[in-house]
């Protein structure tokens, strides 16, 4: 027993082996996943804080795996941007949604304000075809630029040069709308926000979890207050992600902010769904 200590770090974790086995297999099964489907998206609807409409939705993709069962994003979008899956794929993400997009804009009362958000991730944003692919998609989709919306995390433009941003600066002079996502957890400088060609900011779920007391941390309302009144000196508007009350939409919607994404008005779900909520919308 008292030499246990000298060979303690020869003790198994099964969890952590599992971890890693099934990260390996998972990243084998990646780009097989692609060619046969596997992929699917669902869609959350963004709402205006205001009057409460349906003004589009963010795509979020999931793998139905034949083993394991539906995977979130969180499970395989770090290892296909390691293995540079994440280029097909992400383009394969762009291509459904903006296709969805289309059908949707046939069927909303208030087409042109109806928009798809698509998640863009680093090794996207420095791919050379970015734009054209962007063009390509949209054009065979005979979808509007202004109908669609690219997500950039803040982490990803941090410290970023004039070469990482230049295509992004194409897409926005196309009407493309740049949001950026998170925004508020990596520490940028927010004069900087003047020098990127972003039209949105996506405020992380952490604000949106302190609106959550009450009464909110009132630091936390002064911060927001804060970004909301810088936001909007730029001409940008905010949208907040993870509103899971009504409290919560309420207390934003005071503070400003213009819309709103969260399991109060939806969870993530199948296309069929925004039918649903925009048709309800259009109607009453
Ligand atoms: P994100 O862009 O921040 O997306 C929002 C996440 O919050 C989604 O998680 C969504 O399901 C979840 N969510 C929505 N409403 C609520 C709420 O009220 N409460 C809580 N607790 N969570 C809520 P999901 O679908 O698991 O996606 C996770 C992340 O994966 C996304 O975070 C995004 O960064 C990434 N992702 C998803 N789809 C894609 C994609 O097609 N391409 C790339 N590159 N990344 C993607
Ligand atoms: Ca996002
Ligand atoms: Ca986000
Ligand atoms: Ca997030």
């Amino acid at each position: 027993a008292k030499s246990a200590g000298g060979n303690r770090f020869e003790l198994a974790d099964p969890e952590a082996d599992a971890r890693a086995i099934t990260r390996h297999g998972l990243t084998t099964a990646l780009p097989a996943a692609l060619d046969r489907g596997e992929f699917f998206i669902e869609y959350q609807p963004l709402v205006h804080l205001g009057d409460g409409s349906v003004r589009g939705a963010e795509a979020l993709v999931r793998w139905l795996h034949p083993q394991h069962g539906v995977l979130g994003p969180d499970r395989f979008i770090p290892l296909a941007e390691h293995t540079g899956l994440i280029v097909p794929l992400g383009r394969w993400v762009l291509e459904q949604s903006v296709r969805q997009a289309r059908e949707w804009r046939a069927r909303h009362a208030d087409a042109e304000r109806f928009r798809i958000n698509v998640n863009l991730s680093p090794c996207q944003l420095t791919h050379p075809a970015l734009v054209q692919d962007t063009v390509d998609i949209l054009e065979r989709a005979g979808v509007e630029p202004d109908a669609l919306c690219l997500e950039v995390t803040e982490s990803a433009l941090i410290g970023a040069d004039d070469d990482l941003l230049k295509p992004l600066r194409r897409l926005a002079e196309m009407g493309v709308d740049i949001a950026l996502d998170d925004f508020g957890t990596g520490y940028s400088n927010l004069a900087n926000l003047r020098r990127l060609p972003v039209s949105i900011l996506k405020l992380d779920r952490s604000f949106t979890q302190s609106m959550q007391q009450f009464p909110a941390d009132p630091v936390d309302l002064k911060i927001v207050e804060g970004i909301v009144s810088l936001a909007h000196s730029l001409d940008l508007a905010v949208t907040v992600e993870g509103v899971e009350t009504g409290a919560q939409a309420e207390q934003l919607r005071i503070l400003g902010c213009d819309t709103a994404q969260g399991w109060y008005y939806a969870r993530p779900g199948p296309p069929e769904r925004l039918h649903q909520l925009a048709l309800a919308d259009a109607t009453g």
